[in-house]
């Protein structure tokens, strides 16, 4: 998982702040100090690390801080203020033309993920926002980039506009848009050639593209995983063509986070997405906010509970709330949710988002494959009803009898148990926060 080395580092030092009823300047030093470290350790560039620091400290130190109640809590949450305003503050949308279609240019270096995002973008477009792109194959030069969007719009049933490879870009994307007209999308992508380093031919290329389309978005898509790299190419695309905005693209895999948290400050250009996987639904909108509480380690509840409200039946919902309140929640419930939470994406993927989920080790290991659930199907259907709504009553000789009818062992049954425990204690942690929501944010 992307930042996990920086959010240890962090939320190491932040612990050391957390509840501290007196701070002293020095306490504040130290800390910066540290995160100061961490930060460039993950690979944020240098200029931003000092401003950061000095922006930190500057407001860390004044004294209604230092004598206010809650000194190393005030400090955290200042971290936490200039850590979004770093990558952007706001949530930057992706622009939409007064008259359709808006047209988006995604440019590029080869590998970085243009045509898998393409693919997702336009998926995006059509899921939440009820769109309808038409996506266009101007990457006359990679190979197999034409075939690749063509082959991605079949799986998603979306249209692809192409002339194959012997026509030139600028002319492709000129009848695409014509296209797009007559066809009423309201949406086109435009997929770009990259090359493997910023060339003069290619920016003179996008040049021409932009002259003839005038996009309303030029979205820059830059791998994650190369961090200061990205963010040159970023500064270098952005100085040449004008880009408006950046997708940040596998920060699913294990990146250091240093070009999601310059990007912003280096090219003064918004973050408006991230790539989190190469399956066509793991875009998420980029919420500055979010991203930096990820960090700090104190989750990312709204994207979880996001996550589930998009994946969950309502009035189910509603009814699980209810039971996880009043620790009602049974076996069958916890099957249901296991099968539930497998459909909202790799599990340990959604316990990042959780504060302080790191630590129930036993939820940590639960591997949610499709032989486990399997298992665990067996060794629920195994129970008596009884034994499904009172865990307490599973003693010795049920749990041998539940092993054998399941065809499964002790310990295992003993395994799922535990889990089912840990899931339970989640669920009511998750409770109190989404009360806590409601309330007027999280306290932190
Ligand atoms: P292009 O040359 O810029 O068009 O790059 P592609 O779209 O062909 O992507 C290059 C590789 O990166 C492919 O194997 C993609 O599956 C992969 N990829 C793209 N986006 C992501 C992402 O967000 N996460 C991961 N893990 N892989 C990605």
């Amino acid at each position: 998982m992307a930042f996990e080395g920086l959010a240890e580092r962090l939320q190491g030092s932040i612990k050391k702040m957390r509840g501290k009823g007196k701070v002293a300047e020095q306490d504040v030093k130290e800390m910066m100090r540290e995160v100061r470290l961490a930060l460039l350790e993950a690979d944020v560039n240098f200029k931003v690390v000092k401003k950061f620091v000095s922006d930190v400290k500057e407001r860390a130190v004044g004294q209604d801080i230092l004598d206010s109640l809650t000194p190393g809590q005030q400090v955290i949450k200042i971290v936490n203020e200039e850590l979004t305003k770093l990558m952007g503050g706001e949530q930057s949308k992706i622009a939409t033309a007064q008259k359709p279609p808006t047209v988006v240019m995604m440019v590029g270096l080869q590998g970085a993920g243009k045509t898998t995002t393409t693919g997702k973008l336009a998926l995006h477009l059509r899921k939440k926002h009820n769109r309808s792109p038409l996506m266009v194959a101007a990457d006359i030069y990679r190979p197999a980039a034409i075939k690749q969007l063509e082959t991605l719009g079949k799986q998603l049933d979306m249209p692809v506009f192409s002339l194959g490879d012997q026509v030139s870009p600028v002319e492709i994307a000129k009848q695409a848009i014509a296209k797009a007209k007559e066809e009423h999308h309201d949406y086109v992508i435009i997929d770009t050639a990259g090359r493997l380093h910023v060339d003069e031919n290619l920016m003179g290329e996008l040049d021409e593209i932009k002259e003839v389309v005038s996009p309303d978005e030029i979205l820059l898509v830059v791998d994650a995983m190369t961090g200061q790299d990205a963010v040159n190419v970023a500064q270098n695309f952005n100085e040449r063509l004008g880009i408006t905005g950046v997708v940040l693209t596998k920060l699913d895999g294990d990146t250091r986070g240093g070009a999601a948290i310059s990007v912003k400050a280096v090219t003064n250009t918004p973050i408006k997405f991230a790539g989190m996987g190469e399956k066509s639904d793991a875009l998420e909108p980029f919420h500055p906010e979010r991203m930096a509480s990820r960090i700090l380690g104190m989750g990312d509840v709204l994207s979880l509970i996001e996550k589930a409200e998009s994946s969950v039946d309502e009035e189910r919902a509603r009814e699980l709330e209810r039971k996880m309140r009043t620790n009602e929640l049974t076996f069958d419930d916890f099957l249901e949710q296991l099968a539930q939470v497998r459909s909202m994406g790799p599990l340990d993927e959604l316990l990042n988002m959780m504060p302080g989920a790191g630590k129930m080790k036993g939820l940590k290991n639960i591997q949610v494959d499709e032989k486990q659930i399997v298992h665990i199907e067996a060794i629920v259907k195994s129970m008596t009803k009884a034994e499904r709504e009172e865990p307490s009553l599973l003693n010795g000789s049920r749990k041998r009898r539940i092993a054998k009818g399941s065809g499964t062992s002790v310990p295992e049954v003993n395994r799922l148990v535990k889990q089912f425990d840990e899931m339970k204690k989640m669920m009511k942690q998750m409770s109190g926060m989404q009360k806590g929501k409601k309330k007027g944010g999280m306290k932190l």
